[in-house]
């Protein structure tokens, strides 16, 4: 969740490809599909390393370890929410298409060309890894705005636990 340093953080490449790794996968989709989210990277469970799962239109889940945005162009805004900042979407420009290059968990090369919204994606899931939430990219204003809804909603947070939580 926004606040915890591991989303601050450059996530470490992956050198292995183990079961350990694979179970990580299994685990971050499940926390995906509960919280009805298309995509989550490691380091939003706590795990500073270069993975994310994703699903997407109609190819299944999925996981890129290692991945690697190696050409972009165009622009494409779209109101973009994330798992880590509950509840507040925003609008983001981002490249319209992409080339992503990593890993799948067989540690096979994988290599795809994506637009629009899994273009969006890619990029959004790559941020986390390279330490990097999407308030980032709103303009001072936009942010300043946002930083004050997530302190309003801490404060009321710590209000709910009461006393004893503190
Ligand atoms: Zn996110």
């Amino acid at each position: 969740m926004f606040g915890d340093p591991v989303l601050k953080k450059r996530a470490d490449e992956v050198t292995d490809i183990d079961g350990r790794l694979v179970e990580l996968a299994d685990e971050m989709l499940l926390t995906m599909h509960e919280a009805q989210g298309l995509g989550l990277a490691a380091p939003q469970v706590g795990v500073g390393r270069r993975l994310f799962v994703y699903e997407i239109g109609e190819s299944g889940p999925r996981a890129i370890v290692n991945p690697v945005i190696d050409e972009a162009d165009g622009e494409w805004e779209y109101e973009e929410g994330c798992l880590s900042v509950p509840g507040m979407y925003f609008p983001i420009t981002r490249a319209k298409r992409v080339h992503v290059t990593g890993f799948d968990l067989d540690g096979n090369e994988v290599s795809i060309e994506a637009e629009d919204m899994e273009a969006k994606l890619y990029q959004h899931e790559l941020d986390h890894l390279d330490g990097r939430l999407l308030l980032e990219l709103l303009d001072e204003d936009q942010r300043k705005a946002a930083m004050k809804e997530l302190r309003r909603r801490a404060e009321m947070e710590q209000r709910e636990a009461g006393p004893a939580a503190r």
